[in-house]
């Protein structure tokens, strides 16, 4: 599966004339040192990296997302991913990735659960003064902020 596309974001051509089906052309990507042999199953599911919605199964192998590939059958894309359906499910193991929430205490982030981190989402959403606050407060939707949607991130 795959050359790099990083190089070719759009891949292999595929014309077809006027009246014709589009053909299907199905891109994949498997981690460094994973054959198709070695995966386990192949999960139905998008990229939601845009919003286009590619339609992608996701490679499993020990537990573990080890590769995409698109579905010929989907009528959004026939098979086809551009680089970032490819690629970026790999930030998932990123080392550095955060897996908990961050709260400011004075200059400091330091990590917190998800309760605290929402709470203080909500409560303090509405006295925000900069620009880029109000419009992030204005974006937050009704009822986000109540008990119940909070308790949903614990
Ligand atoms: S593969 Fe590319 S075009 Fe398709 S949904 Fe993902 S980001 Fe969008």
């Amino acid at each position: 599966m795959g050359a790099s596309r990083i190089e070719d974001p759009w891949g292999p051509r595929s014309p077809f004339g006027p009246g014709a089906a589009w053909p299907a052309r199905v891109d994949g990507f498997l981690a460094d040192g994973v054959t198709p042999e070695q995966v386990e199953r192949w999960v139905p599911s998008a990229c939601v990296l845009c919003s286009n919605g590619c339609g992608l199964d996701i490679a499993v192998a020990g537990g573990r997302m080890v590769g995409v590939r698109g579905r010929a059958g989907d009528r959004v894309n026939h098979g086809r991913l551009g680089p970032k359906g490819l690629y970026g499910w790999q930030a998932n193991h990123a080392a550095d990735r955060l897996t908990r929430p961050l709260v400011r205490e004075g200059s400091e982030l330091v990590e917190s659960d998800w309760a605290t981190a929402m709470g203080r989402w909500c409560s303090g959403a509405g006295a925000s003064s900069t620009p880029r606050a109000r419009a992030r407060s204005a974006s937050t939707p009704p009822g986000s902020c109540s008990a119940r949607s909070t308790t949903r991130w614990r």
